[in-house]
């Protein structure tokens, strides 16, 4: 006789992040994101959009100073193709601070700690027309720099430092920028990241400016784990291939601004996702706020 058929195991559907785990900002660190979990993957289709919202409103800061978590360090083989990732999609970088020379970079860069770049090239677009040298600056004065840079913030303190910086320029540089460190570090308003930045970008030097960007960067990622803005920077300096070194700078901060964000990593279109070590990793996209009206 035959043996009675055994009843089948429901074979149970793709496992959906629980609502409650992404609401706490644990969804994913619990079940860490595999490239099987990224676009296309069953599971994201399955999660609620409110659940997403609240998911990428919650989700921990990792690798900033708010949620200092950091990322197992990356092996050199590692750090290097995650760098030539980023390389190879964007193959020529640029900052996005708008200038015409090393000083009106010099001034730029001044402007925008805390600051957007957007809100520092409009500042300027009409300061620059004005003033574009270190004399021409210091005839306009800190009232007259001020009417331009209003919207930015800390803007008194700001254009007390352009007035200082250009009157140092002609006192000390006949007008023209340094282009050694120490040099620039002792104009006013000029910290260690600002005259990286102009070495970098005016000087053509490989110098490595840490921002809020890069230092989350460097630790969520396992990149260049460090506490502070230097500790990052020098790691960065050892780890990225020589060859790609000049140009680091850009691309690690692009990358931090648009896709490794602080709030919502977007991992899943992460061209250097197979590199990094970030537990959380983010792989669906949070849905689109719902149509109102439609129809
Ligand atoms: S976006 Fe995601 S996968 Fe890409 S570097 Fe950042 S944490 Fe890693």
């Amino acid at each position: 006789m035959k043996p009675p058929a055994r009843p089948r195991r429901a074979t149970a559907p793709p496992e959906a992040p629980a609502p409650e785990a992404a609401a706490s900002g644990t969804l994913v660190s619990e079940a860490p994101a595999t490239e099987t979990s990224l676009p296309g993957a069953p599971q994201s289709g399955a999660v609620p959009a409110a659940t997403r919202r609240r998911a990428a409103a919650k989700r921990p800061l990792h690798g900033t100073a708010e949620a200092p978590r950091r990322a197992r360090r990356m092996s050199a083989a590692q750090a290097a193709a995650f760098v030539r990732a980023l390389a190879e999609a964007n193959p020529a970088p640029r900052t996005e601070l708008h200038f015409t020379s090393p000083y009106t970079l010099l001034v730029a860069v001044a402007l925008s700690a805390q600051a957007t770049d957007v809100s520092v090239n409009k500042a300027t677009a009409t300061l620059f027309q004005v003033a574009d040298t270190p004399a021409a600056m210091l005839a306009l004065g800190e009232e007259g720099v001020g009417a331009h840079i209003r919207r930015i913030g800390l803007w008194k303190a700001k254009a007390r430092n352009v007035i200082r910086l250009s009157q140092q320029l002609l006192e000390r540089h006949g007008g023209e920028v340094p282009a050694e460190r120490a040099a620039l570090e002792a104009l006013a308003g000029v910290g260690r990241k600002t005259a990286n930045v102009v070495l970098n970008v005016a000087f053509g030097e490989e110098a490595m400016a840490v921002d809020t960007h890069i230092f989350r960067l460097g630790n969520r990622t396992g990149l260049a784990p460090g506490r502070t803005p230097r500790a990052v920077e020098e790691e960065l300096m050892k780890r990225v291939p020589p060859e790609l070194l000049r140009d680091a700078h850009h691309w690690l901060i692009l990358h931090g601004r648009y896709i490794c964000k602080a709030r919502l990593p977007e991992c899943w279109h992460c061209v250097a996702r197979a590199h990094c070590n970030y537990a959380d990793k983010v792989p669906w996209p949070p849905a689109a706020p719902a149509r109102s009206g439609a129809g």
